[in-house]
Order: structure tokens, then C-alpha cells, then sequence
């Protein structure tokens, strides 16, 4: 957190007013401490303490680390960043990420057809890939159905699905969406959506309720995967 400028450049002592390029930033949680960088700095520091996970030490930490680095490395860095945000997009089929207009996933031909598993998040889609156990194809929603947040079904992709099932006709369409109480409306609510036009099943959790899909490890999600039951 930043704080107001005036104040800040107010509570500089005299003695180094003379440092035009400085701010005084207030790091958040700690407490009475403040610390002196360079403009440049506390703007990297800043936009890294945007990113989950990252909190205000870590945020230091991160920036002082690219800075000890070469520049050479740090361009590519930053060129990553920029071509991963321009080239990435998502599919149009399923809506996993994707550099192609239609992923990879969707274009592999060794891949069945007959089956549609639907995710919240294409994290999900990394998940259920690295088990190696399923063969089909995705159908990634956009995140969970979540009236608390506005999050409806028109906000995810799941007239997209419809269609998508209206069209290709899959044997099943397998729900994989965290038991949260979000994601069970999500599940009941496609279920109920589908049920008339094909086989809906639901993984098996034997994980933690509200425990999230990228968390479980490869063998309890291949499990979970293999032990789906119809919905009800
Ligand atoms: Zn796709």
C-alpha cells in the first residue's frame, strides 16, 4: 500500500528531501516499518504484489532477486510475459487455453469423441492430463456457478456446452467440478441441463469437500476418475 504522496514526502526528514527520485512505501503488514526504494522498484514491487499468492515480503523478495539477475535474463523474462498474454488465448471448442484457435486437445484425432469432461478451470484440464488416465475430450466452464459473486450460468461457457452436445452427440459427458457448494449447483445445474440429451456422470471425490481438482494427487484424481457414477 502506498500512501498518500504529500504525506509521505511530508514525513521525509530534511536531510533527504534532497532525493527527488525516492518514495517512501508503507508495506502492508508490517506494521510501523517503512521503507525507502527507488521509484522503479517500488513500482516492480507493486505490480508482483498483484500476482496470488505473492504478499508483500515475497513481492521484495522477487523484485530484488530480478534485479540481481542479468539483463539478458530478465528481458526474457518479460518477453515471456508479454508473448504468453498475446499468443495464448482460448479454444474455441472446449475454451482450454490455447495458442491455435482450437487446441490441441480438440484437434487430436486419437482422442474419443464420445466423451466430454467438464472442468471449472483449465488448471483442471492440466490435472486430469498429467494422470494419463482419460482419453477424451474438455469442456473447461469459466469457473463455478456463484450468485454471491454474479456469477451466473450465461457468465460461464455452458450454453457453449449445450450446443456443443446438441451437436457432437457424446455417449457421456463426465462432470469433474471441485464439491464445493458452488461447484455441486454447478454440477446439479448441468446435470439437469444434459440429462435429457446424453449420459451424465460425476466423478468419484474422495477428496476433501471443497477440495479443489489441481490438488489431488494423480492417482486419487485417476480414481475419482475411473469410480464416476450417473447422476441422479
Ligand atoms: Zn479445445
Amino acid at each position: 500500500m502506498i500512501g498518500s504522496k504529500a504525506s509521505v514526502i511530508n514525513a521525509i526528514p530534511d536531510r533527504w528531501k534532497y532525493l527527488k527520485n525516492v518514495i517512501i512505501v508503507k508495506v502492508k503488514h508490517s506494521g510501523d516499518k517503512t521503507t525507502v526504494y527507488a521509484r522503479p522498484l517500488a513500482r516492480l514491487i507493486e505490480q508482483l504484489q498483484r500476482l496470488p499468492g505473492v504478499g508483500p515480503k515475497s513481492a521484495q523478495r522477487l523484485a530484488l532477486h530480478i534485479l540481481k539477475r542479468p539483463e539478458a535474463e530478465v528481458e526474457a523474462l518479460a518477453q515471456a510475459l508479454i508473448e504468453a498474454k498475446k499468443q495464448i488465448g482460448l479454444c474455441s471448442v472446449c475454451f482450454h487455453l490455447s495458442a491455435e484457435p482450437v487446441c490441441e486437445i480438440c484437434r487430436n484425432a486419437n482422442r474419443d469423441n464420445n466423451t466430454i469432461c467438464v472442468v471449472a478451470d483449465p488448471r483442471d484440464v492440466i490435472a486430469l492430463e498429467k494422470t494419463r488416465e482419460y482419453k477424451g475430450k474438455y469442456h473447461v466452464l469459466g469457473g463455478v456457478i456463484s450468485p454471491i459473486d454474479g456469477i451466473g450460468p450465461e457468465q460461464l461457457t455452458i450454453l457453449a456446452l449445450q450446443r456443443r452436445v446438441n451437436q457432437q452427440k457424446p455417449k457421456e459427458v463426465i462432470l469433474a467440478i471441485s464439491p464445493s457448494v458452488e461447484g455441486e449447483t454447478t454440477t446439479l445445474y448441468i446435470g439437469q441441463l444434459l440429462k435429457p440429451f446424453t449420459k451424465v456422470t460425476r466423478i468419484a471425490f474422495g477428496l476433501p469437500v471443497g477440495g479443489d481438482l489441481e490438488y489431488a494427487d494423480e492417482v486419487t484424481l485417476a480414481r475419482a476418475l475411473e469410480g464416476r457414477r450417473e447422476l441422479d
